[in-house]
């Protein structure tokens, strides 16, 4: 018998000479795609990342001919384990993403599968038109993945599911042959069935298995509309039915959303087969969707309850007053929610401590006609004795807000720290929206009844009778594993009797698959099967899913033998548990690979590859500290290079739900990975920078002009290029004098002029980094001016060291620490008087608020500075707010255009910015963009220079070229001026630089 790995090579060899976009089968590759949203984890045999149709064809016939199985992929958020398997990985999403088609009249689109759904309705938005099916990992599902699963979501009671508007499919088969599936009358589908291909076969057989099925689907098919368990046997069924025989399959509830009648089913058609068919059936290379109109208003009524049953009881009642969604939120999610900055700022929708909140929303023409349907639903409620309050949310961006903490539901259960976690399994039974409150009720109490589950989340689509039910289990115990099985176990039972599904939204992957048979009976379950069978007579189509499932306690990610190297480090992880947990922490979800909206993850955002995700990085650091690859092999270059691209920009730590805090995960990493491998030039240069600098202008400042000059000569770039600073950059020229003495000669010769009336604002002490300290002194000077203009006493932080961050970002953080002792030990006393120490540079700055927490010997003074440290921008807003600072400025317009530091924008948000340049009279743009790319050194280095590029080039280079000549473009970090005047030639401003020329002016 050959060698495995000696057939793998085969393989991927045979791919490398047919498939025109990537074949990959490296240890790391199949590494990161291992897992996704679930509790899984199995290594593919390798990935296929194809261009073309041609492409994904060639691999389904190459993987057939040698009984590979294969497993199509959109961007991995599944959440029952259907993206994960011992298969050829087909990821559609790096290349295969076109919008080939948009039929306005028709109100269809047709796409590639690897689109995304958030940037594809924003192309529909231009049209009035949107996707119906709105899954809450909209900005990171693929269309693809969304048909695979059948996806679902918040305004499923008014659009039903993904299968309620699949028209037409084109996929390639088992066997590698092409295929097109679509409606079809009774003399077309008899003319298909016709020949011995594979397709001509399905449909020989396919309606003929269902025929014979049909006693059984009238009998026992799951009476719920919203299930994605099985395959969509019933809407075959409905086809080959006569016209006056379809409603023996209606479904039991009176609540049901129009498009998911089975009455209305009159053409046969496999493209609804295939969907939630989780790639078991065939592999879609393309598919047209029916689209339906965008809502022209929308208002939301968040009703509270201090009961969670009752909230699901008071579910009838709503929904009889035609609401759009009603979504249930628990006090469990309120309380995490609560815990992370940015949910709970937009939490302004919640009273008091709630124990359920339903949100319910309604579509209307007009405000008018959205309050009388506000005031019917508070009417309603009255009448039906509840005793509710009710929280009116009219306001565009205020609904946004709670849609955002509801979408992020299920991460923000995920950022629980610890072992507990909240488990699928049962999260995702349907029952009729009139029984929900009972099943809950019965769930609740079986949770409470097994010990060892410490708490209950539930949360999700009240309104369908889905909610998402998550026990906390530790399955890193055999207990936990036992008790997965448990609760799946009763899950079943209830939705059985209930005459719902195992899966109302999610599918059924490996999480809920093996309860098929128990759910569908036998006889359907064999149906199934046949089905199966017919399509992939040789089950390689993502074999275990949906039929012939291994349990659902196999393959897990943490099981019962899960264990973790324990390394040495030198950041504090104690708040994490630990360096692993704090890996951990990433539950795959994927939001890290949006494309287009908020900063994380930026070279995701440049290369769309796996690899560049915060989840990639994540994926390696476990998978390595786990053992699951040779101990070496974690300061190996291909875990480095997993690392590499991460601009330490800090975005997922508020972007990234779960709060997985990859620049310091990776600065910690570093230290390590340079203990065993040597610390290279270019960290070595940038660490001694500030020291450099400070000897330079302590012992020879009559040396500055001939630095600058020696810098620029051609013999210093290539020095430079040697230790990896990419020649087109250059580093920035040294000032005649430091901001420092400046400041210094300057306050002397005010002594020397006399006594000075004392300033009516409170003492302000700046905190100058070394680029504003040896460079550009003249934003510190710009600084000390505005806030001397606003009447502040400014002090400067005489005597303090650089704040470490070039150290700590590369890889050097054990150096840093003298640093930090020496910062914290001068300045925590100022703190203590309560004076405000203001940073010039944002990344500065925040390193004392931040990275200070984890590496100060002196953690209780440490967290004292903390308290008084503050960027300008900041520190302007609060004093702004406070009424404190009133800027003599001009009146002449002035309009700026922001650019926010990713630090910043993570630690502060661009609103003190916006607020601090209203208060000088500018009217402020806020450019939506990401990461400018420079991010430090990052952009500097040679190997970093073009995806540094093409992270300013998605957002921000584009809104600052078409800014107006007279346009202030405003950006508070030195690395993000640096990279706009590189790559667009305009030259942008700090914050206190705005500040002063209107000033000035
Ligand atoms: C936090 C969170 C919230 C979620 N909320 C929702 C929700 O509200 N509603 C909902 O329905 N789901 C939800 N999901 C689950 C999941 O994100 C969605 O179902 C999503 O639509 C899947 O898209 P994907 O691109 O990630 O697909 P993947 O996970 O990559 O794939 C999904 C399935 O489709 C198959 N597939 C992918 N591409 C193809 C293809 N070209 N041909 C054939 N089969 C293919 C895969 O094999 C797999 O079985 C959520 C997930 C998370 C993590
Ligand atoms: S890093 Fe965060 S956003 Fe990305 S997959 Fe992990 S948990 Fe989700
Ligand atoms: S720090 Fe920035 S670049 Fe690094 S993983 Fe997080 S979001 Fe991505």
């Amino acid at each position: 018998m050959r060698a495995v790995a000696e057939e793998s090579r085969d393989l991927a060899d045979e791919l490398q000479r047919v498939v025109q976009g990537e074949v990959r089968f490296d240890g790391a590759t199949r590494m990161l795609y291992s897992t996704d949203a679930s509790l899984y984890q199995i290594q593919p045999v390798g990935v296929v990342i194809p261009k073309r149709v041609e492409d994904v064809q060639a691999a389904i016939e190459i993987a057939a001919r040698r009984k590979v199985p294969v497993l199509p992929r959109g961007s991995g958020s599944s959440l029952a384990g259907q993206a994960v398997g011992a298969a050829l990985v087909i990821d559609f999403a790096k290349y295969m993403a076109d919008i080939l088609h948009i039929d306005r009249d028709a109100a269809t689109v047709t796409v590639q599968p690897g689109v995304l759904v958030t940037p594809l309705n924003g192309e529909l938005a231009k049209h009035g038109l949107m996707l119906g099916p709105d899954p809450a990992s909209a900005d990171r599902a693929t269309v693809g993945g969304s048909v695979g699963n059948n996806a679902s979501g918040s305004h499923s009671i008014l659009y039903g599911m993904m299968a309620d508007h699949v028209q037409r499919v084109r996929a390639i088969l088992a066997d590698g042959s092409h295929a097109a599936f679509g409606p079809l009358d009774a003399a077309a589908l008899v003319a298909r069935a016709s020949g011995d291909s594979l397709e001509a076969n399905i449909y020989a057989q396919v309606p003929a298995i269902v025929n014979d099925a049909m006693g059984d689907i009238l009998a026992r098919w799951p009476k719920h509309w919203r299930r994605a368990s099985g395959y969509n046997l019933d809407r075959l069924a409905a086809a080959l039915l006569p016209a006056d025989q379809r409603s023996r399959l209606s479904f039991d509830s009176r609540f049901r959303p129009p498009v998911s009648d089975p009455v209305a089913i009159d053409h046969f058609n496999l493209a609804q087969l295939l969907t939630g068919s989780e790639g078991t059936l065939a592999v879609m290379t393309e598919v047209t969707v029916g689209l339906v109109p965008r809502p022209v208003r929308t208002a939301l009524a968040v009703v509270h309850f201090d009961d969670l049953v009752e909230a699901c009881a008071a579910i009838p009642d709503i929904l009889e007053t035609e609401p759009s969604a009603s979504e249930l939120l628990d006090r469990h999610m309120l309380d995490l929610a609560r815990a992370q900055p940015a949910f709970a700022k937009r939490l302004h929708f919640v009273r008091g401590d709630p124990a359920a909140l339903l949100l319910t929303e309604y579509y209307g023409a007009s405000d008018a006609e959205l309050a009388a349907k506000l005031a019917r639903l508070e009417q309603h409620l009255a009448l039906r004795g509840w005793k509710t309050t009710t929280v009116r949310v009219l306001d565009k961006a205020k609904q946004n807000d709670v849609w955002t903490v509801r979408k992020a539901g299920l991460n923000i259960l995920m950022s629980r720290r610890g072992d507990y976690k909240p488990i699928p399994g049962i999260e995702d039974v349907s029952v009729p929206p009139e029984r929900l409150a009972d099943y809950l009720g019965r769930v609740l109490d079986f949770c409470k009844s097994q010990g060892d589950i410490p708490d209950v989340a539930v949360y999700a689509h009240a309104s369908a009778g889905c909610l998402h039910v998550r026990p906390l289990v530790n399955t890193k115990t055999a207990r936990g594993v036992e008790l997965m099985q448990a609760l799946g176990d009763y899950a079943c039972d209830l939705a059985l009797e209930y005459g719902g599904a195992m899966s109302g939204e999610h599918g059924d992957g490996f999480a809920r698959s093996s309860h098929n048979p128990k759910l569908f009976g036998p006889k359907l379950y064999a149906t199934l099967q046949a089905v199966k069978r017919t399509f992939d007579p040789d089950n390689l189509l993502n074999p275990g899913k949906i039929v012939d499932a291994p349990p659902l306690t196999e393959h897990l990610r943490f099981g019962p033998g899960y264990q973790t190297i324990q390394l040495e480090t030198v950041f504090d992880w104690g708040a994490d548990g630990g360096f692993a947990p704090a890996v951990e922490m990433c539950n795959g979800s994927g939001v890290c690979r949006k494309l287009g909206a908020g900063t994380m993850c930026p070279s995701f955002m440049a290369t769309k590859d796996e690899h560049d995700t915060t989840r990639a990085r994540a994926n390696a650091l476990r998978n390595a500290l786990a053992g699951r690859i040779p101990a070496d092999q974690l300061f190996a270059d291909t875990l480095y290079d997993v690392m590499d691209l991460c601009l330490g920009c800090k975005a997922c730590k508020s972007e990234c739900p779960s709060a997985v805090d990859m620049a310091k995960i990776k600065s910690e990493y570093l230290v390590h990975y340079y203990r065993h491998n040597g610390l290279p030039w270019f960290n070595r240069m940038m660490g001694l920078l500030p020291t450099l600098n400070e000897l330079l202008y302590k012992f020879a400042p009559f040396l500055v002009p001939a630095v600058n000059w020696g810098l620029a000569t051609p013999a210093a770039k290539t020095v430079l290029a040697r230790i990896g600073v990419h020649p087109a950059r250059s580093l920035p020229v040294y000032a005649p004098e430091t901001f420092a003495d400046w400041f210094h000669r300057r306050a002397a010769q005010r002594a020397a002029q006399g006594p000075s009336t004392p300033a009516p604002n409170d003492p302000v002490v700046i905190f100058h980094d070394t680029w504003v300290n040896y460079n550009e002194t003249g934003i510190g000077e710009a600084m000390v001016r505005v806030l001397e203009a606003a009447g502040y006493a400014v002090r400067l932080a005489e005597g303090h060291k650089c704040c470490g961050r070039p150290l700590i970002t590369g890889g050097q953080a054990e150096k840093a620490k003298p640093w930090i002792d020496h910062n914290v030990a001068l300045l925590a006393p100022l703190a203590y008087q309560g004076i405000p120490i203001v940073g010039v540079e944002p990344s500065c700055i925040l390193t004392l608020r931040d990275e200070y927490l984890d590496l100060a010997a002196d953690a209780k003074r440490a967290r004292l500075l903390a308290s008084q440290a503050f960027t300008f921008e900041e520190f302007i807003a609060r004093e702004v707010a406070a009424g404190r600072f009133i800027l003599p400025h001009s009146d002449r317009p002035r309009r700026a255009l922001l650019h926010g530091h990713c630090h910043h924008k993570t630690m502060v948000g661009n609103e003190s910015t916006v607020a601090a340049l209203e208060a000088a009279g500018y009217t402020v743009e806020v450019i939506p963009s990401g990461c400018c790319g420079m991010a430090g050194d990052f952009g500097y280095e040679t190997g970093h220079y073009e995806i540094s590029r093409k992270i300013g080039e998605d957002r921000l280079f584009p809104a600052v070229r078409a800014a107006a000549a007279d346009t202030v473009i405003v950006a508070s970090g030195t690395s993000c001026r640096h990279q706009i005047e590189h790559f667009t030639g305009r030259q942008p401003v700090h914050l206190a630089q705005a500040l002063a020329a209107a000033l000035t002016d």
